[in-house]
């Protein structure tokens, strides 16, 4: 079927203290990248507009942070049913918006998405704490934990509506309001879901305004009204962010890049973690803060591992015209392809590596990049070293566990990794020693609600998902009375 077409966006504009209305400022140009081709151009929100959001989740939160549980939990749950009614028409706008295989969002994202929302309505009703007591004689302690006040919520392009939902389910839940700011290359599933939202919360609960990072994001997150950030994003953005929350001590939640290690023993089902990095090293064309992207592979299965995987990798489909038989589709722009092109020139311009699979773009208007393996690679190569965001995996040879281990910690990034071997002793001790938020073992990149996603070092701090984001979004408080 060919998603190309199948849909085109009718919901364009900003959702600001219940009100819609279009930007005022420049237009940024919509492309589709299976295509190349411009979908609409979209003008992004003035300092006004941004302002008015600001003001509305401000006004809001005075009722909205007065709300029970169970009110909340009741919204959430309306939501959850309206998108998973609408499953269809998200998917075909996802896959319009960022060249991703239609079928892979209706059948990966979309369930994960409902879930969320209706994990935190759940959540919210379940919240435990320390036990109330008298700490001091004649006085009674509690904790509380309350919302913290309007969260300005930044996205990424990757997965515009799953990373809308990790922002607005927790956020919600516990009580705050949001303005909500999608990446100016893919707005258009957080503007489908905005019309949904507006027709389930009340006024001023939630807000969305469009625009780019350095303008209409710098803006808001600068705001004085805003009491929290939540960005996913870049590291470099990472760091802005916290400039600006530095000068009104703001909260900041920041999940930022990855470059995730994949510890191959030689003792591995070989096939196994084949078809293991085949899927999820270019899932989503390598367009993933948890890729399994940097393979260190032991040096007894490494030839193997690295012919097996380059001949699993070139058969991976896209670009066909029939986006179902495709099993990733582009990269999100034609920046983001020669950004990701000239990582592999430069890795292949070394003499100890070799490009075993891929290495070029693929034809036709839109985004594509063949998927690549890069062999050969060492420790201090950039290819190791960098995130490149794409379909793009290298692999580097090793001896014993303590230099897989070092090496695979040797990182500035630390959010996801994996380990793979029969020996689940093995496995589990390698786990113990990796500085990552998450470790997989014989898996990579499954996401659960229930479980917490987030990092460490550059990759930044503070969970999405599980409960410990539902305590991210909410303060920790206590109260003290005397009695008698
Ligand atoms: P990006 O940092 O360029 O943009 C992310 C968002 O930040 C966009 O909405 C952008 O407009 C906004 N932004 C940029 N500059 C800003 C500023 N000065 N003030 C306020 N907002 C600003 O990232 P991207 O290119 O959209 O996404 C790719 C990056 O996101 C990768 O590094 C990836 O690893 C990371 N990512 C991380 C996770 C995670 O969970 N850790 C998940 C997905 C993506």
């Amino acid at each position: 079927m060919d998603t190309a077409n199948l849909s085109r966006p009718s919901d364009t504009e900003m959702l600001i203290g219940g009100r819609f209305e279009a930007g005022s400022e420049d237009a940024e140009t919509i492309l589709n990248p299976r295509t190349g081709e411009t979908i609409l151009k979209m003008p992004e929100a003035s300092s006004d507009q941004i302002n008015d959001a600001v003001s509305a989740a401000e006004a809001a939160f005075a009722f909205w942070s007065r709300t029970t549980p169970a009110e909340r939990s009741g919204l959430l749950l309306k939501l959850a049913d309206r998108i998973e009614a609408e499953a269809e028409s998200f998917a075909s706008l996802e896959a319009l918006n960022c060249g991703k295989p239609r079928y892979l969002v209706l059948r990966d994202e979309i369930p994960a998405i409902v879930d969320c929302f209706r994990f935190f309505a759940g959540a919210v009703r379940t919240m435990q704490g320390a036990v109330a007591g008298e700490y001091l004689a004649g006085h009674t302690s509690m904790i509380r934990r309350d919302p913290i006040g309007v969260v300005a919520s930044i996205a990424p392009w990757n997965y515009p509506l799953m990373m809308a939902a990790w922002k607005l389910a927790p956020a919600l839940a516990g009580g705050n309001t949001v303005v909500i700011k999608p990446s100016e290359q893919t707005p258009l599933t957080t503007l489908k879901l905005a019309r949904i939202i507006a027709d389930i919360f009340p006024q001023g609960v939630v807000n969305v305004v469009v625009g780019r990072g350095e303008t209409v994001g710098q803006t808001l997150i600068s705001h004085p009204k805003v009491s929290m950030i939540s960005l996913t994003g870049d590291v470099a953005t990472g760091k802005k962010i916290l400039a600006a929350a530095a000068n009104s001590v703001k909260r900041t939640h920041l999940e930022l890049g990855g470059k995730a290690p994949v510890i191959v023993f030689d003792d591995a089902d070989l096939a196994e973690v084949v078809e293991g990095i085949k899927v999820f090293g270019y899932y989503n064309a390598g367009q993933d803060c948890t890729a399994a992207c940097r393979i260190y592979a032991g040096s007894k299965i490494y030839d193997r591992f690295v012919a097996d995987l380059s001949s699993a990798v070139s058969g991976l489909r896209l670009g066909r015209e029939n986006d179902d038989e495709n099993d990733i589709g582009p990269l999100i722009s034609p920046r983001q392809r020669s950004r990701v092109a000239s990582f592999v020139e430069r890795a292949a311009d070394l003499k100890h590596i070799e490009i075993t699979a891929g290495g070029k773009e693929g034809s036709g208007g839109g985004f594509f990049y063949e998927p690549t393996v890069v062999a050969g690679a060492l420790q201090e190569d950039e290819i190791v070293r960098r995130e490149v965001f794409g379909p793009v995996v290298s692999v580097t040879r090793f001896d014993d566990v303590d230099q897989a281990v070092a090496w695979a910690n040797d990182s500035d990034y630390g959010l996801a990794s994996s380990v793979w071997s029969k020996d689940v002793s093995k496995a589990m001790s390698t786990a113990s020693r990796l500085q990552y938020g998450c470790t997989w073992v014989n898996c990579h990149f499954m996401l659960v609600n229930e479980m917490p996603h987030g990092g460490l070092k550059q990759s930044g701090y503070g969970k999405d998902m599980s409960m410990y984001a539902l305590e991210d979004y909410t303060a920790v408080r206590h109260v003290m009375v005397k009695m008698g």
